[in-house]
């Protein structure tokens, strides 16, 4: 088959590394892909990852029998149906469906219809009423821009003096344009968050193993929100039987309501949970796999992702396609000097094949080559990826590689996995 991946970041490199091990892969392409990606997929640039027609066309050109979406944005953008409608088959929940993540009143109106537990929520197009309701709440509060903001239309509020300011912001001053015109102001949630991913062929669903990420950019969850410094997986809070209660409580309710709504949804749905003490709680769903916790997932799958993925555009998924290890999997994110703020690229980046001779995965999120060398190119720069027996081993490894890999102004949190360590510690 040719499978052709799209997106560039470090999930899309997992994606194609895990596509990769199928026997069924003959050929794989990559748009734009990653110099990480270029040994096992061919990558092709100069083609907008927005603009389905190019991409349509590049498929055909190809002969592509699967394609697999990374990023929300083209699924937003109906990639998929674009695909389907001229006879190819595509990775990932067609428009209707992906706006389960493309909108934030969206999805918390499907959570309130169908009973799914989340946060109690109210949405504004009007920024003194949703003064007037915060007002009326009072703090902590959660202030979201209802459209995609690359992650960081999300405000948390501990007073009211910042949640009246997050409205200013985001409704007054439009700081993430049209995505803030509208917000969902919800209840301040208490608890441990994990990501549960699943496959779904839209009728079924299964969970992936479960993860956590470190969103804030320094060690002691310090420092400003970044798309995610590290991961790991499994997150212990998630018990096998908070795994069971959240699939039945929200995997399955999802996917017959989105079915029941017209919009049958196929491909990874990734809730982001908060493990209250009523129970798992939806914090939000997005349409398509995380990113980094592809990086710390997928190693753990021993099926074939190949089988796995047409058994979800095909619509017979079933349990037995789908067996995990019982490891551990680290993913330590290297980032530049400055991240999230403003940073340099064009950096070299020297001990790539030093880290990976430790048995750790490096997969590329930010780089380029340049006359014939890696040099940094994006805020994450690389995910070093480590699996073993258990967690601590797997930290261990994983931060043996990454002291391998230098560039300049490179840093990286020292403390990713600390919950689940911690959690051993006590026992
Ligand atoms: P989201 O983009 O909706 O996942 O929100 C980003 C982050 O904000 C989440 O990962 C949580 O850490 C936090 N957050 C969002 N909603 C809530 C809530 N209702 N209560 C507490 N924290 C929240």
């Amino acid at each position: 088959m040719n499978i052709l991946v799209i997106g560039s970041g470090g999930r899309e490199h997992t994606l194609a590394w895990k596509l990769a091990q199928s026997p069924k892969a003959t050929k794989l392409y990559a748009v734009p892909g990653n110099p990480g990606m270029a040994d096992i997929a061919e990558c092709i640039g100069g083609v907008d990852i927005c603009d389905n027609e190019a991409l349509v066309k590049l498929a055909e050109d190809k002969a592509i029998d699967l394609v697999v979406v990374g990023p929300e944005v083209p699924l937003t953008n109906g990639v998929v149906d674009a695909m389907n409608a001229a006879g190819i088959k595509a990775f990932g929940p067609r428009k209707l469906a992906a706006e389960i993540e493309g909108s934030k009143s969206f999805s918390k109106n499907l959570m309130k219809k169908y009973g799914i537990p989340t946060a109690k929520y109210e949405v504004f197009t009007d920024a003194d009423e949703a003064r007037a309701y915060i007002k009326k709440e009072g703090a902590p509060i959660v202030i979201k821009a209802d459209g995609l903001a690359a992650g960081k239309g999300v405000i948390v509020a501990m007073t009211l003096e910042e949640a009246l300011d997050a409205v200013h912001e985001i409704m007054d001053d439009a700081a993430f344009g049209k995505a803030g015109s509208r917000v969902v102001i919800e209840e301040f949630m208490e608890g441990e968050e994990a990501s549960l991913l699943a496959f779904t062929d839209g009728k079924t669903i299964y969970p992936m193993v479960s993860s956590q990420d470190h969103k804030r950019a320094y060690d002691g969850d310090k420092g400003p929100n970044t798309g995610g410094m590290g991961t790991y997986a499994p997150a212990p809070v998630m018990t096998d039987e908070m795994v069971k209660i959240a699939t039945e409580r929200i995997l399955k309710p999802t996917i017959a309501a989105m079915a029941k709504e017209g919009r049958p949804y196929k491909g990874c749905l990734y809730a982001g949970l908060m493990i209250t003490k009523e129970g798992p709680k939806v914090v939000e769903f997005n349409a398509r796999f995380g990113d980094p916790e592809t990086q710390v997932v997928l190693p753990l799958l021993e099926s074939d992702l190949v089988d796995i993925m047409l058994a979800c555009t095909d619509g017979h998924l079933d349990e037995e396609h789908i067996e995990w290890s019982k490891g551990a999997a680290v993913c330590v994110v290297i980032a530049s000097g400055g991240y999230p703020k403003a940073y340099k690229k064009g950096y070299p980046i020297e001990g790539l094949a030093k880290a990976k001779a430790l048995d750790t995965l490096v997969f590329h999120a930010g780089t380029a080559e340049k006359d014939g060398k890696i040099v940094t190119n994006g805020g994450r720069v690389l995910g070093v990826v480590a699996k073993a027996d258990d967690i601590r081993t797997a930290v261990d490894k994983a931060y043996k590689g990454v002291n391998a890999i230098t560039f300049k102004d490179a840093f990286h949190r020292n403390d990713i996995a600390h919950r689940a360590l911690e959690r051993l510690a006590d026992k």
